[in-house]
């Protein structure tokens, strides 16, 4: 692991930026080993885990025992898999529509608890991307926000994939306006912004975030054929 070389960075663009607050780090674990996981919650400033798919997370939740970082589901949820990523992770950063929303909320006051989120928004237009359209976003926070047992605290979203730096920037800023905007309008915190990943965290801390996902650069390649 390169913990001291991207901890480097990370500290370097935060000075670029000029910010003095911090960014939080989300270990991206999808497709890796409790082991490796193990490994990687050692690093102080390692603060959540970032799952994208209910089933892994679930099977590994299982092992892992207690945790000293919150898992975060950061990939697309589906609605028949909503009770289960409620049951098992400690907030949800990838809601995109209102009827996930509802679902979700129902489920949550079932349970008896209050489950933060972020709204995931599609800031890069591509097709394959999940998360709502902004033109979309004012309607699906209005449906956020008026369910009890959610708690929005901000907004993620994956940067496009092209070489060109203002392309992302732009879309990192996109949701970082959306932020703003969504901000005054409710007068509610949203403190998280979750943009960036291996290839675009600098340009992310660049336009704002406060929350980095990082696997590739924590824990190398990976590979989808392995079933941790
Ligand atoms: C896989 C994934 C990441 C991490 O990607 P790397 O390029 O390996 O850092 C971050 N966010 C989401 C939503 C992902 O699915």
């Amino acid at each position: 692991m390169n913990a001291d070389e991207i901890r480097e960075r990370i500290d370097s663009a935060m000075s670029k930026a000029g910010r003095k607050d911090k960014v939080f780090f989300a270990a991206v674990s999808k497709t890796r080993t409790v082991d490796e996981m193990r490994e990687a919650e050692k690093i102080s400033w390692v603060d959540y885990f970032g799952e994208n798919r209910v089933q892994e997370a679930e099977s590994k939740r299982k092992v892992y025992g207690a945790s000293r970082v919150p898992w975060r589901l950061i990939g697309h949820l589906q609605a028949n898999k909503a009770r289960k990523a409620a049951e098992i992770f400690d907030t949800i950063d990838s809601i995109d529509s209102q009827d996930l929303a509802q679902r979700l909320n129902r489920i949550a006051n079932e349970l008896g608890k209050i489950i933060p989120v972020l709204i995931e928004v599609n800031t890069s237009g591509e097709e394959s991307k999940s998360g709502i359209d902004p033109a979309n976003f004012p309607a699906l926070l209005e449906a956020v926000m008026s369910q009890e047992n959610l708690r929005l605290e901000g907004l993620m979203t994956v940067g496009p994939i092209t070489e060109s730096e203002r392309e992302i920037r732009n879309a990192f800023a996109t949701l970082r306006t959306l932020s703003e905007n969504a901000r005054i309008k409710t007068g509610l915190d949203l403190p998280t912004l979750s943009m960036g990943m291996s290839d675009d965290f600098e340009l992310a801390i660049l336009e704002g975030s406060t929350l980095i996902r990082i696997g590739t650069l924590l824990f190398g390649p990976r590979d989808y054929t392995r079933n941790p």
